[in-house]
């Protein structure tokens, strides 16, 4: 570990380091549990950032946090402060159950599908029978249909609410984005919480069993068809036995406990792109005002938890008086790393959604924007009202070019222009918003 030269890449990104570039730049990636930390493992990360990365933190999509910048030779003492306070980058990259994508702060039900997704999280992360699969395995939870955010993952529950006592949830399979988008399609209705672990298993077991190497469970599902999936999967759950999410505990106490229990207050980041030292400033306010919870949305916004008990009315004094609250000040958009900081990228990511920002002014900002340094797509353009996808790569001979998306059904949105320059990127944008 201490000679860049010697360090074994295929080991670290299990454990949630990339390879940045050739320099020896290294990304390493925290899973947070529903997006959610607590404030004093939020300063254990500026402390980690400021000592060892660059005081910038890149909030994800997915609710993870990522440091970039790191050097092999810091990883031990990184490691070791991450945790001390519980954090882990187990599976955040390579072939694994990766992070769960929460809809933590989004409606009525909050408490519960936080719940399913920690406990999915623990259940996952770390657990040798669900490493090593062919190729990452992404699961999400919702809570309701918005959005088209049930079609894009490999598994995503959808909680329906709690009837005659039980939690239900549809289970949507098989979607993805990429290079080949291809929208779920539903798996399951109304499963009980109790049965959602046997089924995440059996299909995860389905997928390592039947994949190549490098392949997705869209793939499989291309490949083999649902009816031949179905009967696999029938097979590694039948006799399976139930696995509750739920203790008794959580059904009392637990909902009182939760983080966001009255709700969250939303700081919108630009481009996911969070100065240690803002951070720290907000933490100290929640520890001091709120129940010392922050968590990350999946618009890569610092959320701020308003926890039972808390009084929300000095919370917000302090949090306004840092300037953060003023909703809309800024557009709206997620940003991969792009070329900044991911070797796959093909566009500077965070440069567009500036100049996006400057000549869109208010006019974009009561949209929804995604912006992706390759056709990878980890920024979700196909979700975003406009999604803008960079597919080649500038040179001093060419200049990058771009493909310009539009969503205006329930599904993916589409390509409506391609390989536009930058100069004709903005210019389809200002005369299409
Ligand atoms: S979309 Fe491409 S450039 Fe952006 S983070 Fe993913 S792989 Fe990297």
């Amino acid at each position: 570990m201490n000679d860049s030269a010697t360090i074994d890449y295929r080991t670290l990104k299990i454990n949630g380091v990339y390879q940045q570039n050739n320099a020896g730049d290294l990304m390493l990636r925290v899973k947070l549990p529903a997006g959610v930390l607590s404030a004093v493992q939020a300063e254990v990360v500026c402390d980690v950032s400021e000592a060892f990365s660059t005081g910038m933190l890149h909030l994800t999509c997915r609710g993870s946090l990522e440091f970039h910048g790191l050097r092999g030779e810091s990883l031990p003492q990184v490691f070791r402060r991450l945790n001390t306070v519980g954090l882990t980058t187990r599976g955040a990259c390579g072939g694994a159950v990766r992070s769960i994508a929460c809809a933590t702060a989004e409606g009525v039900g909050s408490a519960r599908i936080q719940m399913l997704a920690r406990r999915l999280h623990n259940h996952f992360t770390g657990n040798p029978y669900f490493e090593g699969l062919p190729k990452k395995f992404k699961l999400g939870v919702e809570n309701g249909y918005q959005g088209a955010r049930h079609l894009f993952q490999d598994l995503v529950m959808v909680y329906l609410g709690r009837e005659e006592g039980r939690d239900l949830c549809d289970v949507w399979a098989a979607g993805g984005l990429g290079h080949q988008p291809q929208e779920g399609f539903l798996l399951a209705g109304r499963v009980p919480f109790e049965r959602l672990i046997p089924l995440v298993e059996g299909v995860v077991k389905v997928y390592r069993q039947h994949t190549p190497a490098g392949k997705r469970l869209k793939h499989l599902l291309a490949e083999i068809g649902e009816i031949e999936f179905r009967a696999l999967l029938a097979r590694e759950t039948s006799g399976a036995p139930v696995c509750p999410v739920a203790s008794p505990f959580d059904d009392s106490l637990g909902e009182a406990l939760t983080p966001g229990a009255c709700g969250w207050i939303e700081l919108p980041v630009f481009a996911g792109q969070l100065p240690t030292a803002d951070l720290r400033r907000i933490a100290a306010i929640a520890r001091e005002l709120g129940d010392g919870f922050l968590a990350i949305s999946r618009e890569q916004n610092l959320l701020v938890s308003l926890g039972a008990g808390v009084d929300p009315v000095p919370l917000n004094h302090a949090l306004d008086a840092t300037g953060w609250l003023k909703q809309g000040k800024v557009l709206q958009c997620r940003v991969c790393p792009g070329s900044h900081a991911c070797h796959k990228g093909l566009v500077p990511t965070r440069d567009i959604a500036r100049q996006l920002d400057e000549i869109l002014g208010d006019s974009g900002r009561g949209l929804s924007w995604a912006i992706s340094g390759c056709p990878n797509s980890c920024s979700q353009p196909q979700l975003a009202d406009f999604g803008i996808i960079g597919v080649r790569k500038g040179s001093e001979a060419k200049e990058a070019l771009y493909d310009l998306y539009r969503r205006e059904s329930d599904g993916f949105g589409k390509p409506i222009r391609e390989k536009l320059t930058l100069g004709e990127l903005l210019q389809a944008v200002s005369s299409l918003v």
